[in-house]
């Protein structure tokens, strides 16, 4: 049975994604309301050890569930919850994200389904199958950017998040009080995406993510250059670098980064010289997604679009991989290869291929979660676990580095967003717990003038199913 927060009060709280990175899930309660924002899974577990804690809530009770983007983290539990529990509630998502959530997934129900050893039991391994996938997308609806909707009585509009094509943050009002879900947000020009916006209308509580704490990051032209010239430099003493990377979203960027690269460079690594992959059974799908939704990225990549000369996602020096066997593994190359934390399937394949010679590199330019290969590799360990094999392990020679275009703020964009939104609620979630509380200090100390001001900023940084409540006496009803 629920806990029902008293008839004025505000509740938030999380079923996972808080204190942590992975399995996002955050309920709100007002007057009587109940919302979901995201259904993720955590990428470091299997089944339904990778859940949000669905049984500490009556999911029959949520009258609207929205989610942010169609990052594995955020989206991929929801074909369970609609299929698998008694949630009856509405679901939203935008157009590009449905589009890619439908791939995505279906290659989501693939590996998981690959990935069970024989003896184990499988059936609590495959969260849902690709029927219940099918299922669940034709209730899915789709909402525009800038527009509102409304769902007994809740209102949210849909506002770009940057991040990826199609992510959103939501703003959602019950009964005159107005909450807005940064979900995962980047503010930084990119390539292809717009940056996330502030909305017209003030919020009076803000959930938003925490990923990079108080890390600041290098400006974007140097890292595109530490990228380009780091491998650049292992290819031309003949090593292989490995780009372990999300099937899509910002693989695409790195991808422009590449393409441009290897044009201007066209003498030295060029006509096949040095190949450039891109492994990923839904290489070709996506593309078609990316291209279907051209007019929902920047302004400056849109004009490149009109012509198929220019068209900027039509790569000239990348090609297409669909498994490792239509592979020939002569000289030196640049993989791009998908999970981007190197849990299993392909990049786990290359790694493991790859990783006795010091000349390769793997180069991680995503955020790895605790638990995943990916953040084990960065502790530069001398062997690592087979996937096929666990009790073998490999000797690990290959170099290792991180250069991050994970598109999620810094601190600096973080809080410059925060105080441009002006809540006097900050929830903060999406974050491992040292990076989450030393960005809650920070924020304090910077809100600290306001203490004891009828402005004063509670920041609140909860661990999961820790409910947060709050107080709102006089709220104007719009
Ligand atoms: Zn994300």
């Amino acid at each position: 049975e629920n806990d029902v927060p008293d008839k004025d009060s505000f509740r938030f709280f999380s079923l996972g994604g808080s204190n942590e990175v992975g399995r996002s899930c955050h309920i709100l309660q007002y007057k009587g309301k109940n919302i979901m924002l995201d259904a993720g899974i955590h990428p470091a577990h299997q089944g339904l050890a990778s859940l949000p804690y669905y049984d500490e809530f009556d999911l029959s009770t949520i009258d609207l569930l929205l989610i942010s983007h169609f990052h594995l983290d955020h989206a991929a539990s929801l074909p369970y919850v609609m299929q698998r529990t008694n949630f009856r509630g509405r679901v939203f998502m935008t157009h590009p994200t449905k589009a890619i959530y439908r791939w995505l997934l279906n290659d989501f129900v693939k590996v998981t389904s690959i990935g069970d050893s024989p003896g184990r039991d499988s059936s609590n391994d495959n969260l849902y199958s690709d029927e219940d996938l099918a299922e669940s997308f034709d209730r899915i609806e789709t909402i525009d950017y800038h527009s509102t909707m409304e769902v007994n009585g809740i209102k949210f509009t849909a506002f770009h998040a940057g991040h990826v094509l199609g992510a959103a943050m939501f703003q959602i009002e019950i009964a005159g009080v107005r909450v807005l879900f940064t979900g995962d947000y980047s503010r930084e020009v990119d390539r292809h995406l717009n940056s996330a916006e502030v909305p017209p209308q003030s919020s009076e509580v803000i959930i938003v993510e925490s990923t990079f704490g108080t890390a600041t990051h290098e400006p974007r032209q140097n890292r595109e250059r530490k990228l380009t010239q780091r491998i650049h430099a292992v290819v031309s003493k003949g090593g292989r670098v490995l780009l372990p990377v999300f099937a899509l979203g910002r693989a695409q960027e790195i991808m422009l980064i590449l393409d441009e690269y290897w044009q201007n460079n066209k003498e030295e690594l060029g006509n096949g010289q040095v190949p450039i992959f891109y492994a990923s059974n839904l290489a070709r799908k996506c593309m078609s997604v990316f291209q279907t939704y051209a007019n929902m990225m920047n302004d400056d990549i849109r004009k490149k679009f009109k012509d198929s000369r220019t068209n900027p996602f039509i790569f000239k020096n990348i090609s297409y991989l669909k498994n490792l066997d239509e592979f020939e593994d002569f000289g030196p190359s640049v993989m791009l290869a998908s999970p981007g934390m190197l849990q299993n399937g392909l990049s786990r394949d290359f790694l493991e291929k790859w990783c006795p010679d010091e000349k390769n590199l793997v180069l991680i330019t995503g955020y790895s979660v605790e638990g995943t290969m990916a953040k084990y590799l960065l502790l530069e360990p001398e062997a690592i676990p087979s996937v096929h094999n666990p009790e073998t392990t490999i000797p690990r020679r290959c170099q290792v580095d991180e250069i991050t275009f994970a598109a999620h703020v810094d601190f600096r964009e973080n809080l410059e967003f925060i105080e441009l939104i002006g809540a006097s609620n900050i929830i903060l979630v999406h974050g491992e717990s040292n990076p989450m509380g030393r960005l809650k200090s920070a924020l304090l100390s910077n809100f600290s003038s306001l203490k004891g001001t009828e402005n004063e900023v509670h920041v609140f940084n909860p661990r999961n199913c820790v409910f947060v409540d709050i107080e709102f006496k006089d709220v104007k009803i719009a």
